[in-house]
């Protein structure tokens, strides 16, 4: 193609709002445009990429087996009622109406819609396993949409729904999944790792994410120093500190009441006190089906709130009491709780459970106790795993250390068992004529995420950097002074049209800029391959070579450089 005839509107200037990278480069190399908060135009340069990683993943899915079809975006409501996600979805799921006022939804996702097509059409055992996908447009009313397309309300995900007879059936289908989904990334050119994750509102057993690693990601993951475990922060378990480590029965300490005036924040008490943040404990009052809930938590711990939200009868999502409830029952504020004589439930993390002679609110406004014990002075409690892990704890397997890193999770997949195959009454019939409940998994994929993925992983200080694999051209022509110069414009036309015969995507440069702008757009839209035509190693019978990754520029005889670039794009 020619760059005088393909929309490719870059910035020299960088935009205002872009926090990340990828968010930066994506608008200036003129990938997107926004159009509202989480809604992005494609342009032409970056739906080639986007076409051509949706292009790996139909081929890496058809050698697993699935087949591909395309469900509606909008969804009725009564699907969602069956699951019983209708109520659960809460706001992150557009809801509306048609004129006859009947209730539908802009699909989040496409559990309902792929089980009521199963239990419609499949019948027979026969006919299993099955697995389906599309890669179809989401809309999620993300609350805090950002990074671009990176957490988009409207994006592309790749999503596949397997069916199987048994569990060892599933088995076979999740492990050739998982593996597809290793083999994509692959080919992407991306570094990352599969990761246990927490299933969320999705549901089911076990599940994993595929994370590309990035500083910027939103994701922490956690991996053992010495083995392969790794999981997300979110599900990563942190192992209760061994019973010597635990300092219970060292009761050492005398029981104190002191005075911290305006102290409010677990900080500044240590602070105030001249104490370590871990020897002193903070408590968080959460709902719960039968009214507050205190959590305790060392003060250098973070609280993990997936971990919460999924103890039973904690509320999922995890609600925080505000601060009017906590005063009228509780009678405290807020900057003084403690566990020390409260008279709800409470959950203390193992960490916290562990930890003696510590420091917590006396329950009274400007006060809090020292020297507390555990078993001395707080009436009852729970222990449970409440904490995000950090780096230096032990791996959950018993092997080595943990890590953390940031990760852009960019794949998900879910075991899911008999979850929607039974609310919906999708059955199959066995060899015998008995109904079966189908097991099922799903298998998603942010296609539209995984170009700004590549993107934060694949860039310098002048722009992207993209892998041969996904560019949107592989060879781009800058043929300089290409209007003026006779023999620029032969030359460039002549290795233009090889290229073309040979089938390598080339772009050529013809506009009539200036050198250094060509170079710095052909530096910022990042193309794999540079081979820039000039009136002075023409002279010579030659070109300028160069690799966008490299940077090292090599001076070719213009004859063999249609060789060499077929070999480059082979390799
Ligand atoms: P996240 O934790 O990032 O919100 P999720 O757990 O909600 O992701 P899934 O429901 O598993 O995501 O969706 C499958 C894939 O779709 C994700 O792995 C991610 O790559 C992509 N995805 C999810 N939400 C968005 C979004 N708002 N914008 C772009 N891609 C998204
Ligand atoms: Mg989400």
């Amino acid at each position: 193609m020619l760059s005088s005839q393909l929309l490719i509107p870059t910035l020299k200037e960088t935009p205002a709002d872009a926090e990340t990278p990828s968010h930066r480069l994506m608008l200036r190399a003129g990938l997107i445009r926004k159009v509202a908060s989480g809604l992005y135009t494609w342009l032409p340069l970056g739906l080639m990429v986007l076409r051509n990683i949706e292009t790996i993943i139909r081929e890496e899915m058809e050698k697993a087996n699935a087949q591909e079809l395309l469900m509606p975006v909008v969804q009725p409501k009564e699907l969602w009622q069956e699951s019983g996600r209708w109520e659960q979805m809460g706001l992150e799921m557009l809801r509306m109406q048609d004129r006859h006022q009947r209730d539908f939804c802009m699909g989040p996702t496409h559990e309902e819609v792929i089980t009521d097509l199963f239990r419609n059409e499949i019948h027979s055992y026969k006919q299993l396993p099955c697995n389906l996908y599309q890669i179809q447009t989401k809309f999620r009313d993300e609350i805090r949409p950002r990074y671009g397309v990176m957490r988009a309300r409207e994006f592309t995900m790749k999503d596949a729904y397997s069916f199987d007879l048994d569990q060892t059936a599933f088995d076979r289908t999740f492990t050739g999944m998982h593996a597809a989904y290793t083999r994509i990334l692959e080919r992407t050119g991306v570094h990352f790792r599969a990761v246990e994750a927490d299933s969320g509102k999705i549901g089911g057993a076990k599940s994993y994410e595929f994370h590309v690693l990035a500083d910027s990601g939103e994701d922490k993951i956690a991996f053992s120093d010495t083995s392969d475990y790794a999981a997300n922060i979110e599900k990563a378990e942190a192992i209760p500190p061994a019973p010597s480590e635990n300092t219970n029965q060292s009761i050492t300490e005398e029981k104190q009441r002191v005075a911290t005036p305006n102290q409010k924040s677990i900080d500044s008490v240590c602070k105030f006190l001249k104490i370590q943040k871990h020897t002193a404990l903070k408590t968080l009052i959460v709902e719960s089906e039968t009214g507050l809930v205190a959590l305790v938590l060392r003060g250098d711990h973070e609280l993990n709130e997936i971990k919460a939200q999924n103890i039973a009868g904690v509320s999922n999502p995890l609600t925080f009491a505000d601060e009017t409830r906590i005063n009228a029952e509780l009678g405290c504020p807020v900057g003084s709780l403690g566990p020390v004589g409260l008279e709800i439930p409470i959950i203390a993390d193992h960490s916290a459970a562990a930890t003696d002679n510590f420091t917590c609110g006396a329950n009274e406004n400007d006060f809090h106790f020292t020297g507390i014990n555990w078993n001395r002075d707080v009436r009852a409690f729970e222990c449970a795993d409440l904490r995000n892990v950090v780096d230096g704890d032990p791996s959950p397997d018993g092997y080595g250390r943990l890590q953390l890193k940031r990760g852009i999770e960019v794949g998900h997949i879910f075991q899911l068992g008999t979850l929607y195959s039974a609310a919906m009454k999708a059955t199959i019939q066995d060899k015998e004529g008995k109904a079966l409940t189908p097991i099922m998994g799903c298998y998603g994929m942010g296609v539209t995420r995984l170009v700004a993925a590549v993107i934060e992983q694949s860039h310098d200080d002048s722009g992207i950097i993209w892998p041969l694999s996904i560019a949107p051209f592989k060879v781009h022509l800058l043929a300089l002074n290409y209007h003026k110069s006779e023999q620029v414009r032969t030359a460039a036309n002549d290795i233009y049209t090889a290229c073309q015969k040979a089938g390598i995507k080339v772009l050529l440069d013809d506009r009539g800029e200036r050198p250094g702008i060509k170079f710095a757009d052909a530096d910022l839209i990042g193309i794999p391959l540079r081979v820039t035509v000039g009136d002075r190693a023409l002279a010579d019978g030659n070109i300028e070579f160069q690799s966008r990754r490299e940077k090292d520029k090599q001076i070719l005889p213009l004859d063999s450089i249609v060789t060499l670039l077929k070999q480059a794009c082979s390799s």
